[in-house]
């Protein structure tokens, strides 16, 4: 949190006055017309191998949100916290699945020591995040109805992302980070937050921090991003006790938030700031990916979050790094005017910025800037000399 504000627009024509000018905080740091995160979910390995040199080539810095339990060597792995499983497995042959017992269940899914049994988990996750609870109940009653048949082969089952963050090291992040790259975690196992019971969610939620905090260091825990983009109430609240910031939620007053499955224009929505979250995915046509930060650049109050998965034909959606060249190129000629920053460092600016006040007075020969924010609980004193 120790980013200095910037200020701007100190109206010298005053001094002649012996009357300080306006002053103000930029909306954006250095002045700029608006901001813009290019963010990375899931750390296929292509993001690192194929992306991160062009974006370093062009000296763009992005928000990476890895899931932590996938990398060799991390401490915490996927785990269920909860009653030992064959008593949950017994259970769900004479109790049936209801909104008590469902999110335990949920929970255990990934953990029976069968494959198949995940793809359920995600299922009813889904649903859960649709808002189809009872649906989800149905999901859940079906596979453990086919657990006790024994329809399943005894395994482990790993997610798609898991497979396709393989060849990712603890060693290449650290080496990253230092490049000026934001890594923020994306939870231990990806799993979908909004079913798993109050244990299992926050095991996902602090194993996930401690790991990148171990590995990386406190810088790291700032932000964070429920698993497919979940905007559930539930699990905001969980989150929003583990991290300072999360992508799929953003609850601030002076911010209008445009979700990624939301097709709205910022419009005139009366608030400082406006969060335009969009996907670049194999379906979004480049001339689309490049109006997105034409709006951006057209407004002063829009910070552009651009989500991008896979890379190169690995991991969800991928672009091609022909498209990603062009899109980067695109974005860093006006970066002039384009604030280019993590999704860290423009949430922490935004927020001192709107806890912030500032005042001018003269003093002899002296403009006196000062400012206050209550976000860090800091103060500082700007003092301006005529030249
Ligand atoms: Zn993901």
């Amino acid at each position: 949190m120790k980013r200095i504000l910037i200020l701007a627009a100190v109206a010298l024509a005053g001094i002649a006055r012996a009357q300080p000018g306006q002053t103000n905080i930029a909306r954006w740091q250095d002045d700029k017309t608006g901001a813009v995160s290019i963010t990375w979910d899931d750390g296929s390995i292509n993001q690192f191998k194929v992306a991160l040199p062009i974006l370093n080539k062009l000296h763009l810095p992005a928000t990476f949100f890895i899931i932590t339990g996938q990398i060799p060597g991390s401490t915490y792995h996927g785990k269920f916290i909860g009653r030992p499983i064959p008593d949950i497995i017994k259970e769900t042959a004479t109790i049936p699945t209801d909104q008590n017992n469902l999110f335990e269940r949920a929970s255990a899914a990934g953990y029976l020591g069968l494959i198949g049994p995940l793809d359920y988990h995600y299922k009813a996750g889904s649903l859960v995040d649709a808002g189809k609870t009872d649906e989800a109940i149905k999901v859940i009653d079906e596979l453990y109805a086919r657990v006790r048949r024994g329809d399943f082969k005894p395994g482990v089952q790993h997610n798609d992302e898991y497979k396709d963050a393989h060849g990712t090291t603890w060693d290449d992040i650290k080496r990253y980070a230092a490049q000026g790259h934001e890594f923020a975690s994306h939870m231990i196992t990806h799993p979908r937050l909004a079913i798993l019971d109050e244990p299992n969610m926050l095991y996902e939620l602090k194993k996930s921090r401690e790991e990148i905090r171990q590995r990386l260091g406190r810088k790291y825990t700032f932000s964070g991003e429920g698993p497919f983009g979940t905007e559930n109430e539930r699990v905001m609240k969980y989150a929003y006790r583990v991290y300072p910031a999360l992508r799929n939620r953003m609850p601030e007053p002076w911010l209008k938030e445009i979700s990624r499955g939301n097709n709205e224009n910022p419009g005139n929505s009366g608030k400082a700031y406006v969060q335009l979250q969009r996907g670049a995915t194999t379906k979004t046509p480049m001339p689309v990916m490049k109006s997105r930060v034409d709006t951006t650049l057209k407004r002063k109050d829009t910070w552009l979050v651009l989500t991008i998965h896979g890379v190169d034909s690995i991991g969800w959606e991928a672009l091609t790094h022909q498209a990603l060249q062009e899109y980067f190129n695109y974005i860093k000629k006006q970066e002039d005017k384009l604030w280019v920053a993590t999704f860290g460092d423009v949430t922490k600016y935004m927020r001192e910025r709107q806890a912030a006040k500032v005042s001018g007075q003269i003093s002899k020969d002296k403009i006196i800037v000062t400012l206050t924010h209550t976000y860090a609980n800091r103060q500082k004193i700007h003092t301006l000399m005529p030249t």
